[in-house]
């Protein structure tokens, strides 16, 4: 540890979660920060993100907004600004129905972009390391510090280690490990099965085909096709569609999804993700409106991701070591909020682990501190996506959406729906949140 040093901290993974906490810490001089990314460089990969008001009040306290800004058409909006307009789609000619409202604007971004703006924003203090795959780790007794083993057979040494690489988290199979272990020494067995339920991710019965789809090419066949300046999602009986300018107008972010409600938390037999074909799913989507079949028309090249999630465990942390982002709490994408909870969770473990107080010693409980506070919160948007999932598929037990012959009684379930899934999205409406939960009682842990 270099002299002045409060505490040693690496990062596993340098996705959004990792790099998002990383900027966060570096803004504590009396903090070491080494990253370990599995891939051999830090790789601009993805495609669109949306990010609602609440992560955005951190990507502002961090210093990233005007750079982001740049790199979108979205404006900054405050009070109540019109947002994804919703249509039934599942029928030759659409059906508009309702129209989403968001306190403040949601704000779409390429994630390539995000991902380069935190590194310009890095300071060089935070050290990054490529190419190295973490396996395991060990938390040795009180002062030694926990080990990291990676797969090129080297190790290093920190006090805090926070996971944050991804889905198949190597930080989470060894917690849940090292914690099953302990519990079945203790002849705690169905407590240690429950543990070793978080290891695996399981699979949501979701298929999804994106896409980025240049502006001109779509343009080219509909120049008053509405994605091309406006958010959309086109909804039908077990799928749906999302569609959306990003790159300052000059592609669209187009996302189709496939569900099988009867499949979910089940295991997929195939590849997570890998490079698909549009014959794959277009057919899936033959007889809905045209505007649907023009941007299916225009599908290049798609990745299919079958979506996985990560079973609920009782906590994010261990000891000294603590999950963050889809490690921890991977959750569908239809609240198109997984990135904005990684970002929460990383400004959450920065402030709890830049606090004065916060040292070798008791580090432990300033990470209990960010279990308490992050765990909840994300279980209820994990929940809340879960079942945004059903909405936007029509899949609503004993409401059928089609009433054909009965206009006014469809019309009346669509605006129901869509007042229910705008209900769905309130909480991220408590922009005040993080002021307020990081000073009154829950230092208690660290100042006693
Ligand atoms: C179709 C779709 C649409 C989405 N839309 C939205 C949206 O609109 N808004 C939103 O907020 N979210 C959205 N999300 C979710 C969002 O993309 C994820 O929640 C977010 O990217 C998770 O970031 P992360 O850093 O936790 O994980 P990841 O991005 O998976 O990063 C993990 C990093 O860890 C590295 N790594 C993995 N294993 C190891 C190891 N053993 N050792 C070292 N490094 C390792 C990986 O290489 C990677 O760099 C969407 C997701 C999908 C699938």
């Amino acid at each position: 540890m270099s002299s002045g040093s409060r505490l040693r901290v690496a990062i596993c993974g340098a996705g959004i979660a990792g790099l998002t906490c990383a900027l966060a810490l570096s803004r504590h001089p009396d903090i070491e920060i080494d990253i370990f990314e599995s891939a051999g460089k830090l790789a601009e990969v993805g495609a669109g993100i949306g990010l609602f008001p609440r992560p955005w009040q951190i990507i502002r306290e961090l210093g990233l907004e005007q750079d982001l800004l740049k790199t979108t058409e979205s404006r900054l909006l405050e009070g109540p600004v019109p947002s994804f307009r919703y249509r039934k789609s599942d029928q030759r000619e659409g059906l508009e129905f309702y129209r989403l409202i968001t306190q403040g604007a949601l704000i779409f971004l390429h994630r390539a972009d995000y991902q380069q703006t935190l590194l310009r924003h890095l300071p060089p203090t935070c050290r990054t390391h490529c190419s190295k795959r973490l396996r395991s780790y060990i938390q040795r007794p009180s002062g030694g510090g926990t080990e990291l083993f990676f797969e090129d057979g080297t190790s290093h040494v920190c006090d805090v280690l926070i996971g944050a690489d991804g889905l198949k988290s190597a930080v989470r199979k060894t917690m849940l490990n090292e914690k099953a272990d302990k519990a079945k020494a203790q002849g705690k067995w169905k407590e240690s099965a429950e543990l070793l339920g978080s290891v695996d991710p399981v699979w949501s019965g979701c298929n999804a085909y994106r896409t980025l789809i240049p502006a001109e090419r779509l343009k080219a066949r509909a120049p008053m096709h509405s994605v091309l300046t406006e958010p959309m999602q086109y909804l039908g009986k077990n799928g749906y569609v999302i569609a959306y300018p990003i790159s300052r107008g000059k592609m669209i972010n187009f996302v189709a999804f496939d569900m099988r409600h009867d499949l979910e938390n089940t295991r997929f037999n195939g590849p997570w993700v890998c490079a698909s074909d549009k014959s794959k799913f277009a057919s899936r989507f033959s007889g809905w409106e045209p505007e649907v079949q023009t941007l299916l028309d225009c599908v290049e090249n798609p990745l299919q991701w079958a979506i996985h999630t990560i079973p609920p465990m009782r906590s994010f942390v261990s000891g000294r070591v603590a999950v963050m982002g889809d490690a921890a709490h991977a959750m569908t994408p239809h609240e198109g909020s997984g990135a904005g909870q990684a970002i929460e969770d990383a400004y959450l473990l920065a402030t709890v682990l830049g606090h004065h107080r916060a040292n070798r010693n008791n580090v432990h409980r300033a990470l209990a501190i960010y279990d308490d506070i992050r765990r909840p919160a994300a279980y209820h948007v994990m929940e809340h996506s879960r079942k945004n999932g059903q909405y936007f598929t029509l899949h609503v037990d004993g409401v059928d959406f089609n009433n054909s012959g009965k206009p006014k009684e469809q019309w009346d379930n669509l605006q129901r729906l869509g007042r229910t899934f705008e209900k769905n999205w309130e909480w991220g409406e408590f922009v005040g949140f993080f002021p307020r939960c990081v000073t009154g009682s829950f230092w208690r842990g660290l100042v006693n």
